[in-house]
């Protein structure tokens, strides 16, 4: 066999294998996801597969102050109740989905118990190298006096108490702290992220902006509750977005933030907060969290809840984007930045282009600059009335404000 090798069959192959090595490639992903481990209303194996069958390439568990670890038996009664009257049988379906051999449950009538699988328990059954991944995550869920302060952490090997604090400000720093011990502790990356700043109307802008330990925010996040447009009185995510990170490259000096889009997915058999909304496509040398972290890191990712980028450049002056065609869709590229000479005007609108692909050269006044692209179709499971598709990149040209 080794001598009717063809040699030239042999030299393509390491060729090739020297290709891959080098060659990012884009990997999609869901950072926020809520299972029967706190209140979501499916087992995480069922969401696991979900996710995986709708082609992401990685899924962060993240339930509130827990991680899908240790014995945890649930009653059937309570699973049921879950569902939110939405009249689906969940354990039969979980039953139907996996057999009684993988299904464990206990007890009988009002006293039947099934057990939640643990993240170690579900991996094998999923996860294939380069095709799907499992982050384990935690929603670090806190509140000071009324105002809930929500972070997520991202591949975490232990369960982080919310740290509380004497000031919204204190405790998202006291969260943030506690992760980052984590990482120094264990060795291993952690990436947070800043959950629903809107969310019971909790955080300002100048929260995010202040709190220099945070480094990624939702830009969009898919639960309906989370007043993502803003009000008459209040902005949005995306103007809090634009104001936080003006005001870190003027008052602060400091690095801006970047943006996820998540789900926040609780209900899988229906209803309101249902999965497939929002996510990050990050550009990673492998499908492997160490290598997906430090991408997102480096801004090398954006965030999207139903628009493709093929391609997205920031060099010689200018950014670039190159969208993915879908059908018909036709595409508006909003090209959004703050001015150095007019640092009041948050999160102007530089230029607006239409098409497949476009590009922003910098004038110079620019203390950042981005793009949201929005498609001409509609969100197929929309979150708010009227939403489009969109993908909204990390800002860009900010080394001068910040170096
Ligand atoms: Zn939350
Ligand atoms: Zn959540």
């Amino acid at each position: 066999m080794m001598k009717s090798f063809p040699i030239g069959l042999a030299l393509f192959l390491v060729f090739a294998a020297g290709l891959q090595a080098d060659e990012s490639r884009w990997f999609k992903g869901n950072t926020h996801t809520h299972s029967l481990w706190s209140d979501g209303n499916d087992f995480p194996d069922m969401i696991a597969d979900w996710y995986k069958q709708q082609g992401y390439d990685f899924l962060v568990l993240s339930d509130h102050n827990t991680l899908s670890t240790g014995e945890r038996w649930m009653k059937v009664a309570d699973v049921e109740k879950r569902k939110r009257a939405l009249g689906v049988p969940v354990l039969r379906k979980y039953v139907a989905r996996f057999g009684e051999e993988w299904v464990e449950t206990r007890g009988e009538g009002e006293l039947r118990e099934v057990r939640l699988k643990t993240l170690a328990e579900i991996r094998p059954k999923f996860e294939e190298p380069g095709k799907f991944l499992m982050i384990e995550g935690e929603e670090i869920t806190d509140s000071y006096k009324g105002a809930q302060i929500h972070m997520n952490a991202i591949n975490v090997s232990k369960a982080i108490a919310p740290q509380h604090g004497d000031s919204i400000q204190a405790t998202m720093r006291n969260n943030l702290r506690a992760v980052m011990a984590q990482e120094a502790e264990t060795g291993r990356p952690i990436l947070p992220h800043l959950n629903h700043p809107n969310f019971q109307w909790s955080l300002t802008a100048v929260d995010i902006a202040e709190v220099l330990e945070e480094r990624f925010v939702e830009i969009y996040n898919g639960h309906p509750g989370i007043n993502h447009l803003g009000d008459a009185t209040r902005p949005g995510d995306e103007m809090i977005f634009d104001i936080a990170n003006t005001l870190r490259l003027t008052r602060l000096k400091s690095e801006p933030l970047y943006c996820v889009a998540t789900d926040d997915s609780h209900t899988y058999h229906g209803g309101d907060v249902s999965p497939g909304r929002g996510w990050v496509m990050v550009r990673a040398a492998s499908l492997k969290a160490d290598d997906l972290i430090a991408a997102m890191r480096a801004g090398d990712f954006y965030a999207s809840s139903g628009v493709t980028l093929k391609d997205l450049r920031f060099d010689e002056g200018e950014l670039t984007i190159e969208i993915a065609p879908d059908g018909d869709a036709t595409y508006e590229t909003r090209f959004i930045g703050t001015l150095a000479s007019e640092p009041e005007n948050f999160g102007k609108v530089l230029s607006t282009q239409s098409g497949l692909s476009a590009t922003y050269a910098l004038s110079g006044d620019e203390l950042y600059v981005r793009a949201t692209i929005t498609s001409s179709l509609g969100h197929g499971n929309p979150s708010y009335a009227g939403q489009k598709r969109q993908a909204w990149t990390q800002p860009v040209a900010w080394k001068k404000a910040a170096p």
